[in-house]
């Protein structure tokens, strides 16, 4: 299978990240990635940048080191109904809003509540894909948002990162919700979620498990930028007009 695409990297702004975004461009560039987003996390996040960061992401340069460059943030939920920590005149300026549940950033609750919380974030229009609901962190109903994923049209991340961590259940978690997405056949994004440089288009782990649940190589966007880039020109021409 062969991936063009990394959509989920963070850059010394996200705090606990330790590149900057020539750093991750360039190794991009080396391993052959065409289309890199650069989601640093949203400002809930302990470290975070101030939303003055995500407001003057425009005067990046489209291509760094040949590859193409997709500003955005990895927004937090923040409550059970599914909100996010950035307001919607930012997100409508991000060229890639992903989104997901993050300690310290969202209470926890139970399997309903998070699975609600997270199926409703999915629902937002300004949402563009979804990260790790295999993590252990907050129980989730896997099959119901591989289910929702293809319902809805909105990808969901299998994380290589997570895989690498191989923190108690994490593989177990992962297995599950790719099997569900084997079965409904919903979108994948593979996210290498770099915090270093050296992560960047990394997908060892999440190829291994995606091919071992039976997920099909066209469920998988990473394997062409303009495919991901025409998924979300498409979902911006859903979106409501805010200004
Ligand atoms: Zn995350
Ligand atoms: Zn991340």
């Amino acid at each position: 299978m062969e991936i063009q695409v990394d959509l989920h990297t963070h850059t010394v702004t996200s705090g606990h990240a330790y590149s900057t975004l020539s750093e991750n461009a360039l190794a991009a560039s080396r391993k052959g990635i065409k289309l890199l987003g650069m989601t640093d996390h949203g400002p809930s996040m302990p470290g975070a940048p101030h939303l003055y960061h995500f407001g003057n992401l425009a005067i990046l340069p489209e291509k760094l080191h040949g590859v193409q460059i997709l500003p955005g943030v990895e927004a937090n939920i923040t409550n059970y109904e599914g909100e996010l920590d950035m307001p919607s005149l930012y997100l409508e300026r991000m060229k890639l809003v992903l989104v997901g549940l993050h300690v310290t950033c969202y209470p926890g609750g139970t399997s309903e509540q998070n699975t609600q919380a997270y199926i409703q974030a999915m629902k937002n229009p300004f949402t563009d894909m979804m990260v790790h609901p295999g993590r252990p962190d907050f129980e989730l109903d896997l099959e119901q948002i591989a289910h929702m994923s293809a319902q809805l049209n909105v990808p969901v991340e299998i994380n290589n990162s997570s895989l690498a961590k191989d923190k108690k259940g994490v593989w177990g978690n992962c297995r599950l919700f790719a099997h569900y997405m084997a079965k409904y056949k919903g979108p994948v994004i593979l996210g290498s979620d770099a915090h270093f440089w050296d992560r960047v288009g990394e997908f060892s782990y999440a190829l291994e498990l995606i091919h071992e649940e039976g997920i099909l190589e066209h469920q998988v966007l990473n394997t062409s930028a303009d495919r991901v880039l025409d998924y979300l020109a498409t979902r911006r021409k859903h979106r409501p007009c805010t200004s």
